[in-house]
């Protein structure tokens, strides 16, 4: 699949050349490939490429492809992007390293019940409303804060950090907003020893992934970019 490296290597050359501009280190933005609505055979090509963090929106599709790629388990990490529906819980815990999507302390508690005792625990980031009315998916940015203090206490769960889904032309709060909001919390919840592991910031997809990385993004989401369009679901 030459397309899939030639395209892998021009998303390395844009995260790197956004990394110049904004004054930061390569090493500090991980690149997770969304390979929802992709193949088995193209996200097995990219990890021979080197990627080693994907990115899944619909639990079933995921999960089918999480054991079809089984030989390669311990050497990637998936992670659930699309939202979450408190059926599908036990699931998302048994099957995933990180769910990013955790809107609700339900879910959270959830989550943290079923993650199964032989795993590590599981990787969680808030996901924040940056959009206002309207859009379903994430907590509000005013409740960000206590929802990460509410899950940070939780067993199973290691909270990560926050994530945002800009829907353009809708955003009430800006990438550079969001960068403030993940600082306020982040200074917070190290003040009060909770949370040690709090160093995501989960923004940026193909279109914005410069704009994130000025923004702080230590997590870009790349899904078009990487493996070509997707058909979209009926
Ligand atoms: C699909 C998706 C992406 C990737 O979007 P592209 O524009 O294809 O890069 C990133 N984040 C989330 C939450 C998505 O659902």
């Amino acid at each position: 699949m030459e397309y899939l490296k030639n395209n892998i290597l021009g998303v390395e050359q844009r995260i790197q050349n956004a990394c110049i501009t904004a004054g930061r280190n390569r090493n500090d933005v991980a690149l997770l490939a969304v390979s929802k609505l992709h193949s088995v055979d193209k996200i097995n090509a990219a990890f021979r490429e080197g990627l080693t963090r994907f990115g899944e929106n619909y639990i079933q599709e995921a999960i089918d492809k999480i054991i079809h790629l089984d030989s390669i388990r311990g050497q990637i990490e998936w992670h659930l992007i699309g939202p979450l529906q408190s059926n599908k819980t036990r699931l998302a815990a048994e099957h995933f390293d990180w769910v990013q999507t955790v809107d609700r302390l339900k879910i959270a508690q959830r989550l943290s019940e079923q993650r199964p005792q032989k795993l590590a625990p599981l990787n969680v980031c808030i996901q924040v409303n940056i959009s206002g009315e309207g859009t379903k998916s994430g907590v509000a940015p005013e409740q960000a804060f206590n929802l990460c203090k509410e899950v940070s206490l939780l067993p199973r769960l290691c909270l990560r950090g926050l994530m945002a889904i800009p829907e353009p032309g809708k955003d009430t709060l800006s990438l550079g907003d969001m960068q403030g909001l993940f600082k306020v919390i982040q200074t917070q919840l190290l003040a009060q020893n909770s949370a040690p592991q709090f160093d995501t910031l989960s923004i940026g997809m193909s279109d914005d992934l410069e704009d994130a990385i000025q923004a702080g993004s230590t997590m870009i989401r790349v899904g078009t970019a990487i493996f070509g369009s997707r058909i979209t679901k009926p």
